[in-house]
């Protein structure tokens, strides 16, 4: 817990049920599950709406294996992001491209197997592709490859646009929304802003993405950098998210810098490259031997990529725990405080499962998914085992 020293003699705007501490995606989607649930919202972003990883994520709406609660809770989200769908402006971009996650050889074919199974057990449609289907599906992959799975119900979609649609839904419910005002502490109900200011609220929620632990002192995040490229339009040129089966290795390590080939299809006929992963970088400047290393990884599946134009490079921050899962759930330190934090490289996906797990938490209705995998406490539990 923070000490009371700096909220002490500021002025107090107002009091809200709730106040939501970022307004990217995760953030947005709380604070539109709040307003649904007729709670008085306030969100607070110390930038504009969706400027964080949000901007810079690639938008894959996605379902993972990792573990069965990261399962879960992908699924779940997904799930959500299909129901909502229909509610999307189009320029959320939303586009169920699929997933195919490309073998190269036998060895990755049988990996392609195991997980063909594992999403069956659980109903997500997932087919295995041999060699001949996978050429016919996306023409510009490197002849030679083994196969691949293929799960249909995975999306893409533009996530600053997604943040800002959820934003103003959550406004037309009357969500009050304060952006270019940074938070400097959160403690007791109460939130200061850095000109002095203080908003109140019964409850907060530390939002911020990778930079959480700046307002929740002893969380275990870290800032993990992520490369991009986005090109021209090439309308056609791959036509589904294309992940290779190394990329959970790549995802999975937590020492080396690492890339992996993971290409999407966006509705504007751009094709966004990805992607790389590194603890320890935290200056936002392009690493060009991280972004040579993930573009020659790239072109070794898809030769034809090194000769489109492209037009852009950025990186951004995905937020880290040490167990990859998210944190969702009152921080031990504080009763008024809540996380919705941690979701590393999935957090597009489940913003929404996210929103709707807190807000049960909260309101005190039945998850739909278990929880306890996602609550804070076992960070606590964890961090004070380890010291
Ligand atoms: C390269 C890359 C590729 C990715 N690809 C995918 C993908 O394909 N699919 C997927 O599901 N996820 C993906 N992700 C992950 C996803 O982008 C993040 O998990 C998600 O955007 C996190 O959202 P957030 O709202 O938690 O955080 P952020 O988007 O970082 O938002 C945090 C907000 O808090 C604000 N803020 C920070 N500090 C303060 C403060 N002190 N006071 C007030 N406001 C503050 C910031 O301005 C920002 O708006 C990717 C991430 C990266 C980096």
């Amino acid at each position: 817990m923070h000490g009371n020293s700096r909220l002490s003699g500021v002025m107090t705007q107002s009091a809200y049920d709730v106040v939501i501490v970022g307004a990217g995606i995760v953030g947005a989607a709380c604070a539109y599950e709040f307003a649904r649930h007729r709670m008085r919202v306030a969100v607070v972003d110390g930038d504009v709406v969706g400027s964080g990883a949000t901007a810079a994520g690639m938008g894959h709406i996605v379902v993972m294996d990792d573990s069965d609660a990261q399962f879960s809770l992908t699924r779940y989200s997904q799930r959500l992001w299909q129901e909502l769908r229909p509610e999307l402006p189009q320029a959320v971009e939303y586009e169920q491209c699929g997933t195919i996650w490309v073998a190269a050889d036998a060895e990755e074919m049988e990996l392609v197997s195991r997980k063909r199974d594992y999403y069956r057990k659980r109903d997500v449609p997932a087919e295995v592709i041999d060699a001949g289907r996978l050429a016919e599906l996306e023409p510009h992959l490197k002849g030679g490859l083994a196969g691949g799975l293929l799960i249909p119900e995975d999306g893409v979609l533009y996530p600053p646009c997604a943040a800002l649609f959820l934003i103003q839904r959550a406004q037309e419910l009357g969500a009050w929304l304060r952006l270019g005002s940074s938070v400097v502490e959160i403690a007791q109900g109460r939130v200061l802003l850095s000109d002095r200011s203080e908003i109140r609220g019964k409850i907060i929620v530390n939002a911020i993405g990778s930079r959480a632990p700046e307002l929740t002192p002893g969380l275990e995040i870290k800032p993990r950098k992520g490369h991009l490229v986005i090109t021209d339009r090439y309308p056609g040129f791959v036509r589904h998210q294309l992940v290779e089966l190394g990329y959970l290795k790549s995802a999975h390590s937590m020492g080396a810098d690492s890339v992996a080939f993971n290409v999407q299809p966006r509705k504007t006929g751009q094709i966004l490259i990805g992607s790389s992963r590194q603890y320890g970088a935290e200056h936002r400047e392009v690493d060009q031997t991280i972004l040579a290393r993930m573009l020659e990884r790239a072109e070794q599946y898809v030769p034809g990529l090194g000769a489109l134009l492209a037009i852009r490079t950025w990186t951004g921050f995905r937020a880290a725990t040490p167990d990859k899962l998210p944190l969702i759930g009152p921080w031990p330190g504080d009763p008024s405080v809540f996380l919705a934090t941690g979701h590393e490289g999935l957090g597009i996906t489940t913003s929404l499962g996210t929103a709707r797990i807190l807000v049960d938490q909260i309101t005190g209705a039945k998850p739909e998914i278990p929880i306890d995998p996602y609550l804070p406490s076992r960070a606590t539990k964890e961090y004070a085992h380890a010291h």
